[in-house]
């Protein structure tokens, strides 16, 4: 589904990502585990087109990803993305919330938008709060209204970066449950995490990431179980 070749990005004299190589399929869960610096969060946004790359090609459902604003306003249609600062509109309330980009981007009338909605914040567990301003929310929650506004694009593959790091511990189960019943479902998504342990459970590829590059891959049980570099052994030390 979506298909990463020798992808390199700098900024500046900063080479971030220094050729990477990567095949998701449709319904792959991947974990994108790494030191700080190590380039995740780059990668996440090359996929998405929120940045420009400099060497190599990405594309998404066979289509490549060209650096012009009409093939990136489809791509970015096809690929949602959830960061770990929630970026809800403060005096809108989780319904319009979910419902705005639907009618901006997906040109949905108000009624298709509202009850499309309705169906995301049900799926997220939050059926109740369509009325409530975000400020009215916990953190969980909040985060929990973003993917549903993410799902409410129906995008092909969710790309979610550090989407449990803001909230207090007490909250991070809900949504870790709520990215696990998307994984189930059979969404394909892409996740930078410090969750080890959620990693190893819903991940079916671990991708460990040093210095720009991809370090170590494979299934969660055996990256984890046989760490091949002492890079990737210090950093399971330290979590
Ligand atoms: P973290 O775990 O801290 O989120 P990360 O693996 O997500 O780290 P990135 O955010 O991808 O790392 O950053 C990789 C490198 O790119 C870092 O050296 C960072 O300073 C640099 N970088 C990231 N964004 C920019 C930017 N907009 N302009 C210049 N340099 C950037
Ligand atoms: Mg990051």
């Amino acid at each position: 589904l979506i298909d990463i070749d020798a992808l390199r990005k700098s900024y500046g004299t900063n080479e971030v990502l220094k050729g990477i190589d990567l095949h998701i399929e449709k319904g792959e869960v991947i974990a994108l585990i790494g030191k700080s610096g190590s380039g995740k969060s780059t990668l996440l946004r090359c996929i998405n087109g929120l940045e420009t790359i400099n060497e190599g090609a990405i594309s998404v459902a066979g289509e490549q990803l060209l650096q012009d604003d009409l093939h990136l306003r489809a791509l970015r249609q096809k690929v949602g993305m959830i960061f770990q600062q929630f970026n809800l509109f403060p005096h809108k309330t989780a319904g319009e919330n979910v419902m705005l980009a639907q009618q901006v981007v997906k040109k949905r009338s108000r009624s298709e938008a509202e009850a499309m909605a309705r169906r995301m914040l049900e799926r997220v567990g939050l059926g109740a709060k369509f009325d409530a301003y975000p400020d009215q929310l916990s953190g969980g929650q909040q985060q929990r209204v973003a993917i549903a506004r993410a799902l409410a694009m129906e995008p092909m593959a969710l790309l979610c970066d550090e989407v449990t790091s803001a909230l207090d511990p007490e909250l991070v189960a809900e949504v870790l449950q709520v990215v696990r019943d998307l994984a189930a479902e059979g969404m394909t998504l892409v996740m930078v995490t410090h969750e080890m342990a959620f990693a190893r459970d819903v991940c079916s590829r671990l991708v460990f990431m040093h210095e720009g590059r991809i370090h170590e891959i494979g299934a969660p049980e055996e990256v984890f179980a046989n760490p091949k570099t002492p890079e990737l052994r210090s950093f399971i030390g330290m979590h």
